[in-house]
């Protein structure tokens, strides 16, 4: 088989491979590209979840590109509206003409003689690069987090997940019920609603949810008068805004988010589905577009249980407060298995990788790591914000390296840190995976912000060529 080579190799083609793919052929004209997708559509996570009414969970016109604000008047966007914005934007651009589908990578290997990159796919396709942009995404796409459902086999009904939805998924009038309190269970349940007999959430402990309009008429007044910047600009000052509140009075917050959850539902509240047990933002908070959960809980359609399961039975699931919720079909809305690296093998110079030993720079690029930019987003805000900021620097490095002649950039350690975890959630399938994931520290530039405003000015002004990047 022959090798192809390109300047740059970007792995995934999802919204950040679409980013990584604008910015080079803006930034860096002339540098030859290829975006290599193991499977065969456009789109990642907005293509491979299928689940009744996956939709956005945080604004589009943060989650949107930069370079191409999102323009609909819903900010808050179903699935379909998400890949046909991708897709325009791939055929806008003609980054269309630079996707091979079908390629898993599975190795790469760097070799400091040649300051080259070689990967190889699954089944044997070898490519050479300088530069890997890594645009993989975050979790496994083959598993998903299996929860220790103990006994579940003796459920007669469907089981099903929502990573690996069924075309053929049947509930219409049957009792669901969906184990799991997170973004994913919460779009679930009233969607699922609309063509159930009964929805039940069955969760261990409550999440803080918050309603918002799906359609935002300050943001679209913004829009029609000043254009879409002015309505990005206000979904970042005002998302900003309200994490600011949240951390600095988290009691107050807390307090604020329970009485409108009370106020949308009135006799159906309790507070012991509704107050959680850490402070908000030490989870994400889960969105209900135009409340609708809380309006499928006014209608009877849905309800929630906080309880752990005792066992589970042909015909549902017995509580360990004794109730027993019968079902048809279970979901397992149980979580993500984290993913870093897209399973990629990375070995530099004849070593592997050792990922929990490293330490990630300026939240794009990993110590040790050569030439390669890790497409990482916020947690406490939309992905695609930092990652369009990742790769507007990754074009400012690499253009300063064709200029000094540079053929190597690697961020080095070069004192003693202080480690401190890499994502600063407490949710489960953070907590799972931290082990393995690099590490982040104190002290600047091992350090993620998490604020895109001083990410602006630190990734957007600052050079590039500072004491922890070693270039050669
Ligand atoms: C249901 C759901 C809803 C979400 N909603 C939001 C939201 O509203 N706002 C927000 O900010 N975030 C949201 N997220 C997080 C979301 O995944 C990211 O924001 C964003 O879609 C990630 O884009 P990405 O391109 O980095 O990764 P992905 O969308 O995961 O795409 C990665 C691509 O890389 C490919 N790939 C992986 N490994 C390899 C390999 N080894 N070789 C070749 N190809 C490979 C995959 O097939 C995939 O196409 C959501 C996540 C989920 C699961």
């Amino acid at each position: 088989m022959t090798t192809s080579h390109h300047d740059a190799i970007i792995i995934g083609a999802g919204i950040s491979g679409i980013s990584a793919a604008y910015h080079l052929q803006k930034y860096n004209e002339g540098k030859t590209y290829k975006i290599l997708e193991r499977r065969q559509a456009l789109g990642g996570t907005w293509d491979l979840f299928n689940y009744p009414g996956i939709r956005s969970d945080s604004d589009m016109y943060t989650f949107g590109f930069s370079f191409r604000p999102w323009g609909d008047k819903s900010s808050i966007a179903e699935k379909a509206k998400i890949v046909d914005y991708l897709t325009d934007t791939v055929l806008e651009y003609g980054i269309d003409k630079h996707i091979q589908y079908g390629v898993h990578i599975v190795k790469a290997s760097w070799s400091s003689d040649q300051s080259l990159w070689s990967l190889e796919s699954s089944d044997g396709e070898a490519f050479t690069c300088s530069y890997i942009y890594m645009c993989a995404g975050y979790y496994n796409y083959d598993q998903a987090y299996v929860a220790p459902l103990e006994g579940i086999e003796q459920f007669k009904g469907d089981v099903l997940h929502p990573q690996f939805w069924p075309n053929n998924a049947d509930y219409t009038d049957k009792n669901v019920v969906i184990i799991g309190s997170g973004a994913t269970a919460i779009t679930l349940v009233p969607n699922m609603a609309k063509n159930a007999k009964h929805v039940t959430m069955l969760q261990r402990s409550p999440t803080y949810m918050g309603s918002k309009p799906a359609i935002d008429p300050v943001a679209n007044n913004l829009a029609k008068w000043f254009g879409r910047w002015a309505a990005r600009w206000w979904f970042i000052l005002s998302n900003m805004l309200l994490y600011w509140y949240c951390q600095t009075w988290p009691e107050r917050a807390k307090t604020k988010i329970i009485e409108e959850i009370q106020t949308a539902l009135g006799s159906k509240f309790d507070a012991k589905h509704f107050t959680p047990n850490y402070k908000p933002w030490d989870q994400r908070v889960c969105l209900c577009p135009d409340g609708d959960f809380f309006e499928a809980m006014k209608a009877d359609k849905a309800s929630v249980e906080t309880d752990l399961i005792e066992s589970f039975n042909a015909n549902g699931v017995l509580l360990k407060s004794g109730k027993h919720l019968p079902a048809d079909v279970i979901v397992t809305a149980t979580g993500l298995k984290m993913q870093f690296f897209g399973g990629i093998d990375f070995i530099i110079d004849g070593e592997s990788l050792l990922a929990n030993q490293s330490y990630a720079y300026k939240g794009m690029m990993i110590s040790g790591v050569p030439n390669t930019f890790l497409a990482v987003g916020y947690t406490n805000a939309s992905w695609t914000l930092k990652v369009d900021l990742s790769h507007r620097y990754a074009s400012r490095m690499i253009t300063y390296m064709d200029k000094k002649g540079y053929k190597q950039a690697r961020p080095t350690v070069a004192s003693d840190l202080e480690d401190i975890d890499l994502i600063d959630l407490t949710s489960g399938y953070v907590q799972r995976s931290l082990g393995t994931l690099p590490k982040q520290s104190t002290s600047k530039p091992w350090r993620l912000n998490q604020n895109f405003i001083l990410d602006s000015l630190t990734l957007r002004l600052t050079s590039v060529d500072d004491d922890e990047m070693v270039f050669s």
